[in-house]
């Protein structure tokens, strides 16, 4: 009997970086009178506010169904649950970087996209930046945050440009690890901070088993972001987007 449902967030649950529609919204609600619904992902916490809990508030979910919501930020290397009489997120546990380690991954990145001619810096909206410190981890993100979804996906769909990059930064920086995620973006952790970390805490801190745990990503690939979910030997269902994902949802909810 499965108790979590848990999400990576990203193609997942929406269109890459872009809150989730009301369709999602209304089926997660749905799923929130049942289950515990975990998102996991690279992105930081406010976006994780923008892009999942406003829409579900919107959406009209209520109190009870967002304590059931339990996110697990940055791969999960800050964990936030809801509050209900404080109506706001309390962060229970967070592994940040050192100074010293951002700038390591930072420089490791920045050099080996510059040395393959990936450092696209005319093309980033005004205020945009390609290297952001997450705080537990720092993303590359080949077009900026902002850049429109068609050129993301236009930019590196077959991973090659991120993979080249990957290879540069780990000579330079072996102690760290990077990781292709997203349309453009690299994440860079220490050892172990990838969704592994995450998945293991999350059942440590909801107290569940493995087999309680139904995983839904769409880079469950071997090399891809969801990998290392599918290597624990979670139940996993990959989805090639949001939309495969709300009609799982809905059968899921069907068979009730
Ligand atoms: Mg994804």
């Amino acid at each position: 009997m499965k108790k979590v449902l848990c999400f990576d967030v990203d193609q997942t649950l929406n269109v890459a970086k872009t809150p989730i529609t009301k369709e999602m919204a209304d089926a997660l609600i749905g799923c929130l009178d049942t289950y515990i619904v975990a998102p996991i992902s690279g992105q930081k916490y406010d976006q994780f506010i923008v892009q999942l809990i406003e829409p579900l508030i919107a959406a009209g979910a209520t109190d009870k169904q967002l304590s059931n919501v339990h996110m697990f930020v940055t791969q999960g290397t800050r964990y936030y649950r809801y509050d209900a009489s404080k109506k706001d997120w309390e962060l229970v546990y967070k592994y940040d970087l050192t100074d010293e380690q951002i700038k390591g991954m930072t420089d490791a990145m920045e050099k080996a996209a510059k040395e393959l001619g990936y450092w696209e810096e005319d093309k980033l909206a005004e205020g945009d930046e390609i290297i952001e410190n997450r705080i537990s981890q720092v993303t590359f993100s080949a077009l900026g945050q902002m850049a429109g979804t068609e050129v993301k996906y236009a930019w590196d769909p077959d991973h090659k440009k991120r993979n080249a990059i990957i290879e540069i930064a780990k000579k330079l920086t072996p102690e760290f690890e990077y990781e292709v995620g997203g349309t453009t973006s690299i994440n860079a952790t220490l050892p172990g901070t990838n969704k592994k970390f995450g998945m293991t805490h999350l059942m440590e801190e909801l107290k569940v088993s493995m087999d309680e745990v139904l995983y839904f990503g769409d880079m469950t690939q071997p090399g891809g972001n969801d990998y290392p979910v599918v290597e624990m030997g979670f139940d996993t269902i990959t989805v090639r987007d949001w939309v495969e994902t709300a009609n799982v949802l809905q059968g899921i909810l069907f068979t009730n």
